[in-house]
């Protein structure tokens, strides 16, 4: 089997069904004996392959082609209403093998869009494993990720406008279990007024979160950096913990520097921020052992309440239908 740009035909038969002359996309397999065309765009490929990886496909092509069809180069053309771009990043990804190098989100979203309206388990699965590495649900999947996407190249799109293509994406596919995590994320990269920003200077309106999402983000900033103040840095605020078990004159006013060094001018979204070394500078041993507990227990509180900062029912419904 060929897929060779040079010997794809340079001029495309006028075909009824659409009024502009379709031209050859990519795969244009030699051997194939049938095309899809999606827009004005062709692909010709192999039925017994496409059948075998979806069963919708399948039953497609097992209604036998009316006697009088139009046939390009002997072979049924099949119209689809999908773009041609996700047509063809599916079919390329059906007859090339996908490894784990990153994809580009172009191509997460043409696999989980078409891999569920045409029943393609493999390339739904492929896109799912990848965001949910990106975007874990659960704790100790969040601590082990790196922050930055690692299977998802965003090169293309930016970091920013890939996080809220992500969200568009999760909201489309009714995969909500990735939307605390990547809700979080964007807290973390963006205050309120640097998300306002990001969303005027988006140049794929594609991205734009909707008017909904948007207020979704700027009330889960709010509420993190609230609850964080009673949670993962309570250790900041609360001299009276400490007191018992000080062994040193310095340990408040180094807590107080870190409160004024994170908190002033105004404070990030860091409510899941692991703990820091340089916060283990003028405190005595006691009190950072204290401060290490109150912190890490105070970061799993932010993550058990994670979606309903974003208006998202609790981790246990999210996550029924993984
Ligand atoms: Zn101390």
């Amino acid at each position: 089997m060929s897929d060779s740009a040079e010997q794809r035909p340079a001029k495309r038969p006028r075909t009824n069904a659409s009024n502009a002359v379709p031209s050859p996309g990519d795969p244009w397999l030699d051997d194939g004996n049938i095309i899809l065309q999606a827009e004005s765009t062709q692909f010709r490929v192999v039925r017994s392959i496409l059948s075998a990886s979806s069963s919708v496909f399948g039953d497609m092509f097992s209604f036998p082609q009316p006697e009088n069809e139009n046939l390009v180069y002997g072979c049924p053309v099949v119209h689809v209403s999908d773009t041609a771009e996700d047509l063809h990043h599916v079919l390329k990804a059906l007859y090339c093998f996908v490894d784990n190098e990153p994809l580009p989100l172009v191509v997460i979203a043409a696999f989980l869009r078409l891999g569920r309206k045409y029943n393609i388990q493999q390339l739904y699965s492929e896109a799912l494993k990848r965001l949910e590495f990106e975007f874990p649900s659960t704790f100790e999947e969040y601590d082990r990720s790196s922050g930055s996407f690692t299977l998802i190249d965003v090169q293309d799109v930016g970091h920013d406008a890939s996080l809220f293509a992500v969200i568009n994406l999760a909201r489309e596919n009714d995969i909500l279990h990735i939307l605390p995590a990547a809700f979080y994320i964007a807290c973390t990269c963006l205050n309120g007024k640097e998300f306002i920003e990001a969303m005027e200077s988006l140049e794929a309106p594609t991205h734009e979160l909707s008017v909904f999402d948007q207020r979704v983000v700027i009330k889960g900033w709010h509420s993190i950096v609230e609850k964080q103040a009673k949670t993962t840095f309570r250790w900041l605020v609360r001299e009276d913990i400490f007191a018992p078990i000080c062994t040193t004159d310095d340990c408040t006013n180094g807590r107080k520097d870190i409160l004024i060094f994170m908190w002033f001018p105004k404070p990030d979204c860091m409510g899941l921020t692991p703990w820091l070394s340089w916060w283990n500078a003028n405190c005595c041993n006691a009190c950072i052992r204290k401060s290490k507990g109150l912190h890490d227990s105070g970061r799993r509180k932010i993550w058990e309440e994670l979606p309903l900062f974003f208006g998202l029912p609790g981790w246990e419904e999210l996550t029924k239908k993984k």
